[in-house]
């Protein structure tokens, strides 16, 4: 066991960013995840949050998590498989079928173990799976328990994934599997080319489509519905942990597709099924989303004021297209800088740095969500901007 400690003590990435005073994780928040946070004390705008229709707080969705408890208990103690199966597991199953178009839904306890549990149970020794380099971390782990050849093309790159198409056995399993919006950059996938090229070269199509729910679609069905392509796209996966204020998360697809992955993901079998108040806070939000539009609406005019304040302050926010926006700052240590400097001015925001995207595009990711008013997100915006300028400048200082 040696070992282990040296290993751990070798381990000094953090500790010198928490010396420096620029460490930006596991920061306790004291209150509800909402558009205001407490931290430490002090209240600071929330632009680093997933909930985009701002759900997380709503009464409706408190409430059914609360009756929730009051009839079913805390827990389910068990899997889906044995003694975990409630009647609101299979009441939200079907709900969310019909909500993206599929035959069948199927419930895991995170998005996660969706990627996990889904990609390694339909690819398996002799399979292929290709992936958008830029594809989330459980959909890389999902492939890598698979045992299948798992290929990787670039960003959004058709002309990539076809050249990698072409030299795979026509005759072979192969299942492309990409994020709907991109979960760093914003950008939508380019799915009407991929389906195009999944015809022509016989591979399945899997869309994660954790950041498009509630996000895109006429009623945010999501990517997949906001192409048309229900039918074309052969699975839809999708988490509660975002524009459904809850946890936990679905996979949905052809009912004999459901049945074989319900008897072989192994994350669904061998794992305790979603708490009676997961499952029930995500039909309430469900309900919300399907009768609401005004979530959805105020969500997009919000994205289209932020985006404009940005682009007039100068911001680097790349290829965009969503409510996550990317403000390029391309220097990890800088990244960290602006980050820590925002939250002494009352902001919060998601400082990403390599590994998670390349060094030079390490960002802040600033994220909307529909109950931010124009107030807080032009507060923002205005000290984002000084906040990269004043970076900037103690860097320079830092250095000479
Ligand atoms: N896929 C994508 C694209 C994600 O961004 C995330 C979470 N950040 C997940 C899957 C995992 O979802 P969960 O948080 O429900 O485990």
């Amino acid at each position: 066991m040696e070992s282990l400690y040296i290993k751990a003590a070798n381990y000094n990435t953090a500790s010198k960013l928490k010396v420096e005073g620029i460490y930006p994780y596991f920061r306790a928040i004291s209150s509800a995840q909402d558009t205001e946070v407490t931290i430490e004390g002090e209240k600071v705008l929330m632009f680093g949050s997933n909930s985009y229709l701002g759900l997380t707080n709503h009464p409706r969705v408190k409430e059914a998590a609360i009756k929730a408890i009051e009839k079913y208990g805390s827990g389910c103690a068990g899997s889906r498989f044995l003694n975990g199966t409630l009647d609101i597991h299979i009441e939200l199953e079907e709900r969310l079928a019909k909500f993206v178009g599929k035959e069948s839904a199927l419930l895991f306890s995170t998005g996660f173990q969706v990627n996990l549990g889904v990609i390694s149970a339909i690819a398996g020794r002799n399979d292929y799976i290709l992936l958008d380099e830029y594809d989330h971390a459980s959909i890389i782990d999902g492939s890598r328990l698979s045992f299948a050849k798992t290929i990787k093309y670039k960003h959004n790159d058709i002309h990539d994934l076809e050249s990698h198409l072409k030299k795979l056995p026509l005759n072979s399993n192969k299942v492309i599997v990409t994020d709907g919006i991109f979960s760093m950059e914003g950008d939508i996938v380019r799915l009407p080319e991929i389906v195009t090229l999944a015809k022509e070269y016989n591979a399945s199509v899997m869309v994660d489509d954790a950041h498009g729910l509630g996000v895109l679609g006429l009623n945010g069905e999501g990517t997949v519905a906001h192409f048309g392509l229900t039918n074309e796209v052969d699975l839809i996966m999708g988490t509660f942990s975002k524009s459904f204020a809850s946890l936990g998360g679905f996979i949905a697809a052809d009912t004999s597709v459901i049945e074989y992955i319900k008897h072989h993901a192994r994350s669904l079998i061998f794992s305790a099924s979603m708490t009676p108040a997961s499952v029930a806070s995500t039909l309430a939000a469900l309900d919300i989303i399907e009768t609401e539009s005004s979530h959805l609406q105020k969500l997009w005019s919000n994205t289209r004021y932020a985006m404009d304040l940005m682009k007039e302050a100068g911001l680097d926010t790349g290829d965009t297209e969503s409510p996550v926006i990317p403000i390029y700052i391309r220097n990890n240590e800088q990244t960290f800088l602006v980050a820590k400097l925002l939250q002494e001015n009352g902001v919060f925001v998601n400082p990403v740095v390599s590994p998670a995207v390349p060094a030079e595009n390490s960002l802040i990711r600033f994220s909307l969500m529909a109950t931010h008013t124009h107030a807080q997100i032009k507060e923002a915006v205005t000290k984002i901007k000084e906040a990269i300028h004043f970076s900037k400048k103690s860097l320079m200082e830092y250095e000479y």
